[in-house]
Order: structure tokens, then sequence, then C-alpha cells
């Protein structure tokens, strides 16, 4: 080893046993080796290839499998292990369950924010809502339905409501590609830009609508969709959820699926609070429940309990998102539009009484049960 090449070695490298320049990390791991070098650098290189680090690392999560070594992508391995032990933790007592939801709720907050402030496209909402659904149903059906003596009558409203739920939320991302802008339709207006002269001064002058993304010309009230990669014709939201674009073609299958699963996870979460928490009538049939101080004795039963919370969660949120996209519905716009708008609603608070929308609530809602 020679002065000049100890001179220039950085922190994490060193001169190995055959006088050649080695790093610590990428004797470990050869392929992340250049990019950790990178990142470790003392001072750190201009050239960190953390995307190639990751998707190294994410290349290396596979599980073992007849044929070949299958991959997991990073995103969709988190939800399937975080619900489950986010449930058994919490169900251990008062503090843990006190402690871990408002905890797992801020970090699915901060994440849904995050990735949608970057368009970031990730199957992890949607690895949540298959998990989290699935679970709890598996709990109501081997745990509580046994263990509480639910009776079958409940138990098959349970049953029709989930699988009624789950047809609407399925045709409504079946449905979504019918939102997405046809190849057809952008040839159609662009041959009319070229061919037609009149088309192109008609266009020019005031109907020609251009994304600004991709550059297409396209119907008026479509939006273009970085994480679906389109324009998407009166696209109200990109649901990370269900992991597609909410736009004009399934909209209703949506609205649907939010109320259905209002009614289900309610009903739901109230059949096992007050079978467990010693109920009290409130009105009529209708009970909640009073006493839960002893739901930790058992972790059966605090599994229970803690699903029947996050059912209650997931109930409200629902109600709240049904609610909001009626409204929208009702004012004959979407999300994105009154995101567009919204300082403008905002500023005449009377805006939403007036007459002038009162008389198009009806010819709105019309509106959306005809797909104009
Ligand atoms: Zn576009
Ligand atoms: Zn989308």
């Amino acid at each position: 080893m020679n002065d000049n090449q100890s001179d220039i070695l950085h922190c994490c490298e060193y001169i190995n046993m055959n006088e050649e320049k080695s790093t610590i990390i990428s004797d470990l791991c050869p392929p992340c080796g250049n990019c950790c070098s990178n990142l470790l650098k003392c001072p750190p290189s201009r050239d960190i290839e953390i995307n190639v680090m990751v998707a190294n690392i994410q290349d290396r999560f596979r599980i073992p499998w007849q044929g070949g070594a299958r991959r997991i992508s990073l995103d969709s391995a988190v939800p399937l292990l975080l619900f489950p032990a986010t449930l058994y933790f919490a169900a251990q007592g008062f503090w843990p369950t006190i402690l871990l939801f408002p905890l797992v709720a801020l970090f699915l907050y901060y994440i849904h924010y995050t990735v949608r402030k970057y368009r970031v496209a990730t199957k992890f909402f949607y690895v949540w809502t298959l998990t989290s659904a699935s679970l709890v149903f598996m709990v109501f059906q081997f745990i509580v339905v046994p263990l509480l003596d639910i009776n079958s009558l409940e138990n098959t409203i349970i049953t029709v409501n989930m699988i009624a739920t789950t047809v609407c939320f399925y045709f409504t991302k079946k449905y979504a590609v019918k939102s997405h802008l046809k190849p057809d339709l952008e040839l159609t207006n662009v041959n009319d830009l070229v061919d037609a002269d009149e088309n192109i001064v008609l266009l020019n002058d005031a109907e020609e609508i251009q994304c600004n993304t991709c550059k297409k010309v396209v119907p008026p009230r479509t939006y273009h969709c970085f994480v679906c990669k389109t324009c998407i014709i009166q696209q109200h939201i990109h649901s990370y959820w269900i992991d597609c674009c909410i736009g004009k073609y399934n909209r209703k299958p949506y609205i649907a699926g939010l109320i259905l699963g209002t009614i289900m996870f309610t009903f739901l979460s109230n059949l096992i609070l007050t079978t467990l928490c010693h109920p009290f009538n409130v009105f009529a049939t209708i009970m909640l429940p009073d006493d839960c101080s002893d739901v930790y004795y058992d972790i059966m039963y605090g599994i229970c309990f803690v699903s029947g919370l996050y059912c209650f969660a997931v109930a409200v949120i629902l109600f709240f998102m049904f609610i909001y996209d009626t409204y929208m519905v009702s004012l004959g716009i979407t999300y994105h539009e009154w995101q567009e708008n919204y300082k403008d609603y905002k500023r005449d608070r009377s805006w939403f009484l007036s007459r002038h929308v009162i008389m198009n609530v009806l010819s709105n809602w019309r509106a959306f049960f005809n797909n104009v």
C-alpha cells in the first residue's frame, strides 16, 4: 500500500489483503456496495444512488417458491404484518389500546399525506384495506361468533352486507378503466385538429382543452392522474385504499360501497362491543356498550374488543366520506373541482344555500345517475 492510496481513503474504505481498495459494506452486500459506499463517503458523495439501493433491497426481499423465489414488494408486506401486530398488541391491555390506535392512525395519515403530496404509486393502502377487512371478518367468524354466541340471523346480515360492500368496491375498481381517456378519443381529437381547418380555429378559439402533463386534447372536466399515469374523465379522487381513480363511470358503485361499508362496520362494531361490554338500551332494541373493563382478562376477548373498536373507527371515516361525496354530487362537482374553487365557495358562505344551488341539486343527482 502506498501513501497516495491511504491518503484518498474515505472513512469506510480500507486496503484489503490483496492490496486492493475495498469498503466495509460492499463486502457484506456486493450489489449495495457502490450505493452504500457513496452514502458513507466523508464528505458524502453527490452521486448518491438511493433509488438504486432501495430497488436492490426490494429485489432481495423474496420468499421461497416453487420454480424460483417470488419477490414481495415492501409496501405490500408492511400492512400484512403491521395490521395483525397492531390488533395483537392493542389487545394486551387498556394502555396499549389507548396508545397504539392513535399511533397507527397518525402513521397512516402521515404516509397517506406523503404519497399524495409526492404522487407516489403504492399498493400499501390497498393491501391494508384487504388485510384489515379480511382479518376483521375472520375474527368475527372464528372468534366472535363461537365465543359470544352471535345468532345466525345477525351473522347472515353481516356476511351479506360484507359481500355487498366487496362487490361495490370490486365494480368501482373494475369500471375505473372506463373513465380513463380512450386512445380512440384522443386520436379523433388529434385528427380533427390536423385535418379540418375550421376545427382548428374552433378548438383553438375556445374549446380546445389540453392536458398540461401529457399534452393530449381532452374533454371538459378531465384531469391527469399522476398515479394512474393517464387522463381521467371527471376525476373525483385517486383512492389509494382501493388503488384506482374515482371518475365518471365508477362513482356510483364507490358511493354505494361507502354507505354499505358504513352500515356493515357500524353493525359489526355494535354487535361485538355490546356483546362484550354489558350493554344498555338506548332506544327500543338499540343498545350501546357500557362497562368494558373486563375485556382484557382473556387475549381472545381483547382481540374481539380491539377489532370492534377498529370497525367503529372505519365506520365513522366511511360515513364522513359518504356525506362529503353526496355533498359533492349535490353540487354537481368533483373533489378535484371543489379544491380548485374552494376559496370562491368559502368566501360566499351562503352560496351553498342559494336558490341557484338548491334548484340544481335534483338535476345534479339526475346527471350523476345518468353518467352525464
Ligand atoms: Zn393527461
Ligand atoms: Zn388515479
